[in-house]
């Protein structure tokens, strides 16, 4: 704005102020005759009484000619006699009317209202009109730029109501016009359906709230029929009471997005398999092993090469070599679990991860699995073509700690692998190597010991505490295995778990156990049986069945039979458990708690599991002294036992000592002692008779 001042020379409106005292006549007349608005009276017949000020001068009229006029006379003949006429009426009867209007092309700004006396009593009519073209202009302008811009534009409430938008803004999200957009949104749900996640809307929201505006911003947007399509954000937070208003452009950048991830996702993908490739390798691997060396985990890298695949390629053509590769892969990807990575670095090579490799055996059982996959037949080309795979195998942090060190080994122990014959897997490391085997043959042996009947069982005597009489025997599973002698069940049974194998394995321990039982009953009726069920053996569909058929089938009081279950099942799946247990003591039969005190029992969940006994383990009893601390622990399982009305055996007692403190301790059986050494079948018997 540029100051005026009065005694510059130059300003004719500056000397005639200064000349003319304020507050006098001729300085009044000044001022009005300089305002760039009009005030004017007219009286009850349309007569203009005055007219004062210089803003009618634009629109090309006189002020001073209009005085005296009557404006019915002036204006007839004009289109818009009637209107002006009526309007002045309308004000002299007393309305106040604001409202815009047109001379020639000039747009004007008036207000009317009733001219009163000192009385009170309505003389005429009092307007003012104030000539906005430049400004009516203006907003002409802004509103083109804001309904033809190419960027989408609106302007919405922070709670979602759209409030205008234009034709751009349509048509990024697909809706018909601007006004089928808003009834639409504002009717359903409002502009919270635009944002392709409520995580996209909240990041907006977030940091609108925090800066006060968004700049470029790559937001997920959902048009109306459902796409997602990307858009460039620019956006400001208007304070405004009660709900904010949010103002911005948006412009779609779909194309461009896509174009990226096109890019993004060639850079990391193999073209010919769309495994990932080596950039996408080495990225995972160095992510797997800074994870192992935070949790001290393992990861193993496996080297594969298919073998004499150049013989394909040469023999056949080019194109069915790139078919094979493509099977290959398919085949690799679907023995894998979604965290582990398949990689193809090139030519036949493939490279994978695997995390969270607990034991270098599981990782001889998975390239197993892979060799048996490429092993079958591919067609290809219409002809059936069979493939081998050699792998090698390093695992971290014992083979290397970094990607490429890791990668060079499993590639050397591949070569090993291509020299012991191909079609095998190695371990960087001999002793690795042995022990993966060892598991291998162990596995297979496992699973043939059931058919060749390596199995027996042994039995160790339950004996009542008070009176020193044999209550019953526990069954205790070993395997006779060929050249390796009698394996005692915790080398096995958690191998037999792993691979299922304890399923048939448990069914036949039932099945000897009450065989025997039946047997024996014949010397001593009410003689009892204790058989351990595994947590897998548990879980498994038909273990009722099984267990019914078994005591049907050798006609036994069920009463007799107590199955132990370890304290972890216990723990586990507590609706299947809990029901499978209250089942199984429904039709009579006892359940003992198995290793008690090793395990992470809860006292307040034993309350609800449907038992009869809970047995005290070994660990504890070997220590038992009058005054230790397994004392104390033995003494408060035993109170807490009785108190739950559970009977209590002491598994391993070996001395006296043990077996009076257990006695006091009001400790009920006992399982050990002099037959530290479960029996053979035989002795057992003897002990009967
Ligand atoms: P468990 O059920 O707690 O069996 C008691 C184990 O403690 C047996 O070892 C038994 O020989 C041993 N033991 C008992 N008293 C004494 C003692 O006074 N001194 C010594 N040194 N040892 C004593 P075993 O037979 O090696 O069995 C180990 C575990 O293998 C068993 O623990 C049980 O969890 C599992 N198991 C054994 N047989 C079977 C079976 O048929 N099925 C399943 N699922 N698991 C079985
Ligand atoms: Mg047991
Ligand atoms: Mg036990």
């Amino acid at each position: 704005m540029t100051k005026v001042d009065p005694s510059s020379a130059s300003d004719p409106v500056g000397e005639a102020l200064a000349s003319n005292a304020p507050g006098s006549h001729d300085h009044l007349e000044l001022v009005l005759q300089h305002l760039p608005a009009n005030v004017w009276t007219t009286d009850h017949n349309f007569r203009v009484t005055s007219c004062l000020g210089g803003g009618l001068a634009s629109v090309g009229v006189d002020a001073t000619n209009l005085i005296g006029a009557s404006l019915e006379e002036r204006l007839l003949g004009h289109p818009r006699h009637d209107e002006i006429i009526s309007l002045h009426r309308r004000a002299m009867e007393g309305e106040t009317l604001v409202f815009e209007s047109k001379w020639s092309d000039r747009a004007l700004y008036v207000r009317m209202q009733p001219l009163r006396d000192a009385m009170g009593k309505t003389i005429g009519c009092i307007g003012m009109t104030f000539d906005i073209t430049d400004q009516k202009r203006a907003e002409k302008r802004y509103r083109e730029l804001f309904e033809r811009n190419l960027a989408g534009v609106f302007r919405s409430t922070v709670s979602g109501n759209l409030l205008e938008c234009n034709e751009a803004f349509v048509q990024m999200f697909g809706y018909s016009s601007p006004q089928a957009m808003m009834t639409e949104l504002n009717v359903s749900s409002n502009t919270r359906q635009l944002y392709w996640s409520t995580s996209d809307r909240d990041d907006v929201i977030d940091s609108l709230r925090k800066r006060g505006e968004l700049r470029n911003f790559e937001i997920r947007l959902r048009t109306c029929d459902g796409r997602m399509v990307w858009g460039l954000l620019n956006e400001t937070l208007v304070p405004n009471e009660g709900d904010d208003i949010l103002e911005g452009t948006i412009i779609d950048i779909t194309a461009r997005k896509l174009a990226e991830q096109r890019i993004e996702y060639q850079t990391f993908h193999d073209a010919l398999t769309d495994l990932p490739n080596r950039f996408l390798f080495n990225d995972r691997l160095r992510v797997a092993l800074a994870h192992a060396r935070r949790h001290r985990g393992s990861v193993a890298v496996m080297f594969l090469d298919l073998d004499h695949f150049k013989l394909i390629n040469d023999t056949m053509a080019h194109s069915a070599g790139d078919e094979l590769l493509r099977s290959v892969s398919e085949r690799l990807s679907a023995c894998i679990r979604p965290e582990d990575t398949v990689a193809r670095l090139g030519g036949d090579e493939f490279v994978f991860i695997f995390s969270d490799i607990h034991q270098t055996a599981a990782s001889a059982t998975i390239a197993q699995k892979i060799i048996d996959a490429i092993r079958r037949p591919f067609v290809i080309h219409g002809r059936e073509l069979y493939m081998t795979a050699s792998i090698g195998i390093a695992v971290a942090p014992h083979d290397g700690n970094d990607a490429e060190t890791l990668v060079k080994n499993a590639d050397s122990a591949m070569f090993r692998a291509k020299e012991a014959g191909r079609d095998n897997f190695q371990f960087h490391t001999h002793a690795a190597q042995l022990r993966a085997e060892t598991r291998l043959t162990t596995e297979t042996a496992l699973r043939h010991a059931l058919d060749r009947q390596e199995f027996f069982l042994v039995y160790q005597p339950q004996v009542e505490i008070d009176s020193g009489k044999i209550t019953g025997f526990e069954a205790l599973l070993r395997w006779q295995r060929p050249g390796h002698g009698v394996i005692a069940p915790d080398d096995f049974i958690p191998l037999a778990e792993e691979t299922g194998a304890i399923v048939a394995v448990g069914e036949w321990v039932l099945r000897s156990a009450c065989a025997q039982l039946q047997e024996w009953q014949r010397l001593q009726p009410d003689l009892r049986m204790a058989i351990n069920i595994s947590p897998r053996q548990f879980q498994q569909d038909d273990l009722t069945r099984i267990v019914e058929d078994a005591l049907e089938e050798h006609d036994l009081d069920p009463s007799t039979i107590e199955i132990e279950i370890t304290e972890s099942l216990s723990m586990g799946e507590s609706d299947l458990t809990i029901g499978r247990l209250s089942h199984f003591r429904s039709i009579g039969l006892r359940i003992a708690l198995d290793d008690f005190g090793t395990g992470y029992s809860s006292l307040g969940r034993l309350r609800y599991l449907p038992i009869d006994s809970i047995k005290i383990d070994r660990t504890f009893v070997a220590d038992l002294r009058e005054h230790g601390p397994e004392h104390r622990i033995v003494q408060a399982i035993i109170t807490m036992a009785r108190s739950l009305d559970l009977r209590v055996i002491a598994e391993g007692v070996e001395t006296e000592d043990q077996q009076t403190i257990l006695q006091n301790l009001g400790c009920n059986e006992l399982q050990g002692f002099i037959f530290s050494k479960p029996l053979p079948r035989d002795e057992a018997t003897l002990l009967l008779m």
